[in-house]
């Protein structure tokens, strides 16, 4: 936004919050008449009832004018008063504690609606100077037991956490050192929303963006809202998935960063195509160029675009045949076919979209238009992949997906002349988890499993699960000798963590087995050398890795 479009916004919201404030003693004046008459005549459900009202509409305009912990504190007591209304109150029925939790309220808003009084804001100077890749993670958790164990549990996923046990200290914690996220509890000693109350002020006071993680026992539907409004990105509650917040933390903080898309250029003119392709290129997209139509089959098995841009008018054949030709093959059924030519035949056009192409550009195009054009279609075509290739349990690529990829893999490494891994996993005396713990709880650990190797083994590494708790690696350019010893070390890892179940935590290991492509080997003698190996793990006692 230009300087002066900030300097607008900055002045409309101090506006907003002067009419606000401007507002806001007569609203509170109307809580505290209200509190009076219900204490006046404590039997009166519609007093009971009105104070709740007028507690709700502050708890729900406050955070929209730029008062955060005003509105947070009001939710907080719309929900104690909400818990005594329904008889649900953990502390009886005593209406006078939550009377004097409002008066509190009440006396301080009318002080100070801001919690300006409190700390001096953080240097933002200092948070800025920070190394991105070295952020921490705070837990906020008064329970030191509680906190150790959490933070331990996401340590062996790779996480350095900090553990700050007073609420009052993260603002300090966190200008000292600027985190890559905050996890906190949501009710402190301080009130059942402390961690919401104070994570919306610190944010309110800028610094550095911080992903907001709340956990809590506490489910209901207000309590979520508000910590929406403290702008976390996520609740998760007690006991936690520590699975599942990892698979969180992961997303929010970007650990798996988007790979280009893939765009094939099929194109005899040299010129065009290579104008074309650093077009692209310079949009952060990843090209191959082909100007033989012939090659086509080959290039689409070892590439796999996720685009082809092609020229309607090919020597060897037209446009229109060859994707029909690509369209024969079930594989490419969806790829999308789009085709970039001067042809001004209306006929020709028609002829091409019926051929199975996705779209016609014409040209000349701007590079703009090229882009947009592409990345779009692109973008969705690996969503709806993504959505058909990979299993839904873990995210891994499904069976089929990895059997395609191996052989994808193996054609590579023998053109390259590199070597190729492949690990082959299966979880031990898995049956008996089942039994002991339920199917649920099964798929958690093997959720674990999953997460854990997708930390663990290098980007370029290709995870699939292969059956239900069977698991395989594909490591490019790797050796066997050198995946077996970081499979041992993920494997030494796992059989650390502690999985979670309704009758006692407990902890699982697996067994590897590890082969590497031989000179005349192919996909499937492989898979086969490696489950041999797995095999070989199993029996030497499990919970180690073969070769
Ligand atoms: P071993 O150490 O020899 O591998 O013993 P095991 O009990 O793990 O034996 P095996 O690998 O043959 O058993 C696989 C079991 O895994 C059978 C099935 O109950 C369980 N399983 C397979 N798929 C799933 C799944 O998706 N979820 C859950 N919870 N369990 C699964
Ligand atoms: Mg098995
Ligand atoms: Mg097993």
């Amino acid at each position: 936004m230009p300087e002066s479009g900030q300097q607008n916004l900055a002045a409309t919201l101090q506006a907003i919050e002067r009419m606000y404030a401007d507002k806001l003693p007569e609203r509170l004046r109307e809580l505290g008449d209200c509190l009076r008459r219900c204490l006046d005549e404590p039997g009166v459900h519609a007093h009971c009832d009105q104070l709740l009202e007028k507690l709700h509409g502050l708890s729900g305009s406050a955070g929209t004018f730029g008062f955060s912990e005003l509105g947070l504190r009001a939710t907080e007591l719309e929900i104690l008063l909400g818990d005594f209304i329904a008889g649900t109150a953990a502390g009886g029925k005593d209406f006078l504690s939550v009377a004097a939790r409002v008066k509190d309220f009440v006396r301080w808003a009318e002080t100070d609606p801001k919690g300006d009084s409190r700390v001096a804001p953080p240097s933002e100077a200092a948070a800025a100077h920070q190394d991105d890749r070295m952020q921490p993670i705070y837990l906020v958790h008064d329970n030191a037991g509680m906190a150790h164990d959490i933070a331990v549990q996401l340590q062996h996923f790779g996480y350095a956490v900090t553990v700050v046990s007073d609420l009052a200290r993260l603002e300090a914690a966190i200008a000292a050192r600027a985190p890559a996220a905050v996890i906190m509890d949501l009710g402190f000693p301080a009130g059942i929303l402390a961690g919401a109350a104070e994570a919306a002020r610190i944010r309110q006071r800028g610094g550095r963006h911080f992903a907001l993680i709340f956990i809590s026992t506490r489910s209901n539907f207000t309590a979520r809202l508000a910590t929406v409004r403290a702008g976390a990105d996520d609740y998760f509650s007690k006991p936690l998935d520590i699975v599942a917040l990892v698979e969180r933390l992961d997303r929010l903080l970007a650990r798996g960063e988007a790979r280009p898309l893939r765009i094939l250029l099929i194109d005899e003119n040299a010129r065009t195509a290579s104008a074309h392709a650093a077009i692209l290129r310079a949009a952060g997209m990843e090209t191959r160029v082909l100007d033989k139509a012939g090659e086509t089959l080959q290039v689409l098995v070892e590439y796999r675009p996720e685009l082809i841009l092609m020229d309607l008018h090919l020597s060897t054949c037209g446009g229109a045949e060859l994707t029909r030709l690509i369209r024969q093959d079930n594989l490419y059924l969806d790829v999308p076919i789009v085709f970039l030519s001067d042809e001004a035949d209306v006929d020709k056009r028609l002829e091409a979209i019926g051929s199975g192409a996705d779209d016609f550009l014409t040209m000349p195009i701007t590079p703009a238009h090229l882009v947009s054009a592409l990345s779009s279609r692109t973008q969705r075509y690996r969503e709806l992949r993504g959505l058909i290739m990979r299993d839904g349990l873990t995210g891994l690529l499904n069976h089929s997906a990895v059997k395609e990829h191996l052989v994808r893999e193996v054609a590579r490494a023998r053109r390259n002349g590199a070597p190729l891994a492949l690990a082959m996993l299966d979880l031990d005396h898995f049956k008996r988890v089942n039994d002991l713990y339920g199917h649920p709880v099964g798929d958690q650990v093997i959720r674990a499993v999953a997460r854990l190797l997708q930390q663990r083994l290098r980007r370029g590494d290709i995870l699939g699960r292969y059956g239900g708790e069977e698991f395989v690696a594909i490591m490019p350019a790797t050796l066997a000798a050198t995946a077996a010893a970081v499979l041992d070390q993920v494997r030494e890892s796992f059989s650390h963590i502690r999985h979670h179940s309704e009758l006692e935590d407990f902890t699982a290991t697996f067994s590897v087995g590890v082969a590497e492509l031989g000179a005349d080997g192919d996909a499937d003698t492989l898979l086969e050398a490696a489950d041999d190996a797995l095999y070989r793990a199993k029996g030497g006692g499990r919970n180690r890795v073969a070769t």
